[in-house]
């Protein structure tokens, strides 16, 4: 080929930069980029999934930026693939195409009374905290005003961040980017106690160390463990014994578990083996029971048939998150992933020719940033040793998706464009004495966005 390799790289979360990172970080094949978004801004999860108050790992977003500041990369935001423009006729334009578009839907817990109201998913609470300009802002602001009593149901680092954010004092919050309806909504709650729930023991838990310290250091909050959470069976002693993680977590819900009480005036209890049986309530939850759980040989929950009852009026199921189908790509139902082999597509056995995939929707929602830099780069070398027998794209001219997209009026945000957005979000942050404020609105994002 005489002219550069042209990618495009459909999502803009870290997996989708770390793959333009390395298409172009690289000069045996020349590589041009462009990064699509359906929303206006780049990011994905480094905006709307890490906590707000984590600003050390948001700051990741200055590490991603210096790859769409590139002449090679650029950036295509507010256009969604599979309605403005379909998989089929990407591959019209681009030598090749890398999936990198997550796992954007919640796991079910598949249990009763699920879906009363006051039972919402983590990931909508996320989504509205970190001013997702889709997130159900009614739904969870009519959820979280009147509750004093929260059920987390999971233990993993999603559930440890919505619980912290649902734990913190206004001041604790205070300097987060979170839009001001948010740190309104959440300085006007009444909780009193929170119910942190794993279905299996502290050293099964998939938090990490730091994280979970976190809770036990909350101004407000004072965490109860009981004692009998950390005696460890065999089969949790021997993974004690072999992983250091999970003896770093296991050590820190013990020193939980000798504290006595500090007047605080909020609690979180922190329970393992509570595994949910239902969410109970008419109209609304008004209970959740569980069932206390054994290990099994294989580090399993069994349960004992003992049933609890803990009055809740909100359950949040932080229990992961779910890939979905995009139209024209093959999907596997059963592990909600593009089927791949080494981030190469592969439909029925045989590898889709120029299709790739990499972050969640190539090896399901686990790890944490970095994992995807090192995911993305293997999905990149496979594209480049593919690239002498890729199909050459018929309409190769970078200007040839812009101008279908104009013709179906569809206004792509270009990294200009984004750049406004991130000038115009400091300089709301700074009116309020704060780094950055988050623009959760899309109309206002993409008013700002196209400099209209
Ligand atoms: P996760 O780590 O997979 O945790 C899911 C939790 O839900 C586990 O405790 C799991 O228990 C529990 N669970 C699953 N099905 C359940 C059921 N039916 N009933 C009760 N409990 C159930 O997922 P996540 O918390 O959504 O995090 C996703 C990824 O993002 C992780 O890799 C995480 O580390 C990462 N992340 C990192 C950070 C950070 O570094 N600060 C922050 C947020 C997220 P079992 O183990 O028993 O299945």
């Amino acid at each position: 080929m005489t002219r550069s390799l042209r990618v495009a790289v459909v999502g803009s979360g870290p997996s989708g930069i770390y793959a333009a990172d390395a298409l172009t970080d690289q000069t045996a094949i020349p590589v041009t980029v462009d990064v699509i978004d359906m929303l206006p801004v780049p990011y994905g999860l480094v905006r709307y999934g890490v906590a707000p108050d984590h600003l050390s790992i948001r700051s990741v977003r200055n590490t991603l930026q210096k790859v769409l500041d590139r002449d090679s990369v650029r950036f295509l935001g507010n256009v969604e693939v599979g309605r403005d423009v379909s998989v089929a006729e990407l591959h019209h334009f681009y030598d090749a195409v890398i999936f990198t578009y997550g796992a954007a839907s919640d796991r079910r817990l598949g249990i009763p009374g699920e879906d009363l109201e006051g039972s919402i998913a983590a990931t909508d609470l996320v989504n509205w905290y970190c001013g997702h300009p889709n997130a159900k802002t009614d739904l969870i602001e009519s959820a979280i005003a009147t509750p004093t009593a929260v059920a987390v149901i999971g233990v993993g680092n999603v559930a440890v961040d919505v619980t912290r954010v649902l734990a913190k004092t206004p001041a604790e919050l205070e300097y987060t980017d979170m839009p001001q309806h948010v740190l309104d909504a959440l300085a006007a709650t009444h909780i009193t106690d929170v119910h942190l729930l794993g279905r299996r023991g502290p050293a099964q838990a998939s938090f990490t160390t730091k994280e979970l310290r976190e809770l036990g250091e909350l101004e407000a909050t004072e965490v109860i463990v009981n004692p009998i959470d950390v005696e460890l069976d065999p089969v949790s002693q021997a993974t004690v014994d072999s992983d250091r993680v999970m003896a770093r977590n296991v050590e820190v819900v013990r020193e939980w578990s000798t504290r006595g009480p500090t007047g605080k005036p909020q609690r979180l209890h922190v329970r393992f083996f509570a595994r949910p049986v239902e969410i109970l309530g008419t109209d609304h939850v008004e209970a959740i029971v569980i069932e206390r759980t054994t290990i099994d040989e294989n580090g399993g929950a069994v349960g004992t048939g003992v049933l609890e009852t803990i009055p809740v009026q909100l359950v949040v199921r932080s229990v992961g998150y779910r890939g979905l189908p995009l139209e024209g790509l093959p999907f596997d139902t059963e592990r909600h992933v593009v089927p791949n082999a080494d981030g190469r597509v592969v439909s029925d056995g045989v590898a889709v020719s120029g299709e790739y995939v990499a972050g969640w929707i190539k090896r399901g929602p686990s790890g944490i940033i970095g994992t995807n830099k090192k995911d993305a780069s293997a999905t990149v070398a496979a594209l480049l040793a593919d690239a002498p027998t890729l199909s050459p794209a018929a309409e190769p001219d970078p200007e040839a998706i812009s101008a279908l997209l104009a013709s179906r009026g569809v206004g792509a945000i270009t990294y200009q464009g984004w750049q406004a957005i991130d000038a115009a979000e400091i300089a709301l942050g700074a009116s309020r004495g704060r780094d950055r404020t988050t623009i959760h609105d899309r109309d206002e994002l993409i008013r700002v966005g196209s400099g209209s």
